[in-house]
Parts: C-alpha cells; structure tokens; sequence
C-alpha cells in the first residue's frame, strides 16, 4: 500500500509519457528508415529505382520528348530502401528518419499511374517508329 502510494505521487509529478498525436508529430523509433528523398539534378533517369520499388511508389511521366518527371508517393512506400540501393548515382535518392507528413498533399495517384503507363507506352511507340524509319 505504501509503494502505491509513493507510485501515485510520482507520477502525478512526472510529465505524461504519451504524446499529442495528430497535433504533435510521434518521435520515429531509433533506427528508424522513412522517407525518400530525391535529387533531381544528380538524377539520369535510368528508372532502377522505379523497376525495383514493390509497391509502385516511385513512377515516372514520360513528356513527347522522352523527358521524364519522377514522382513519389510516401503513403505507399512501405520504407524498404531498395531504390536507394538500385541508384547508380550516389546522394541522389537517400533515406531520411522523417515520416511522411499527415497533412502533405500528394497528386491523384490512380491518375498519376495511368498517365505514367499511357506516357511510357507512347514514347516508347515513337522511339520504334524513328527507329524503323531511321533504318
Ligand atoms: S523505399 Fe522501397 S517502397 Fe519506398 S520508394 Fe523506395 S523501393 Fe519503393
Ligand atoms: S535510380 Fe537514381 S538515377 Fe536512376 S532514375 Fe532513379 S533516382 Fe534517378
């Protein structure tokens, strides 16, 4: 009875050991591997980090010109690491202790993956064509 009671005591002292989420961000565990993220101006476009991510969180849109624009969907990712490890180019994709904000705004990914597949499809289709023609 005399140990509850000092128990009591302490922890009507001691701070709260949980936190205020939403409001307030939980601390990642030690460890811990979060987002992704990508440097554009080291990127070459090889598309490894698209081929080996197994959820399909990192896409890439294809413009007429062959350019491609990366996109990446944190809600998705499940925090593997392998694109970082599939990246020939070092500093470009890395894994920071960082959860994806509750708040962040992310495009349609439905649609972004649509666009991407129809974008692929028909760049690929003019490079056969040039191609064909070319030889
Ligand atoms: S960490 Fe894994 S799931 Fe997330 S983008 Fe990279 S490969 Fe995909
Ligand atoms: S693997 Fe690295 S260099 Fe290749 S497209 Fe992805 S981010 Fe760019």
């Amino acid at each position: 009875m005399k140990e509850m009671l000092i128990e009591t005591i302490k922890n009507l002292f001691s701070k709260p050991v949980t936190v205020k989420y939403p409001q307030e961000p939980s601390p990642p565990p030690a460890n811990y591997r979060g987002l992704i993220v990508y440097k554009e101006e080291l990127c070459i476009f090889c598309t490894k980090c698209e081929m080996v991510c197994p959820p399909g969180a990192i896409r890439f849109t294809y413009g007429e010109d062959g350019s491609k624009k990366y996109h990446y969907n944190p809600y998705l990712c499940i925090y593997c690491g392998e694109c970082v490890r599939a990246c020939p180019k070092p500093g470009c994709l890395t894994q920071v202790e960082k959860t994806a904000p509750p708040d962040s705004s992310i495009p349609n990914w439905d649609e972004l993956e649509r666009r991407a597949e129809k974008s692929k499809k028909a760049f690929l289709k003019a490079k056969a064509i040039a191609k064909k023609s070319g030889s």
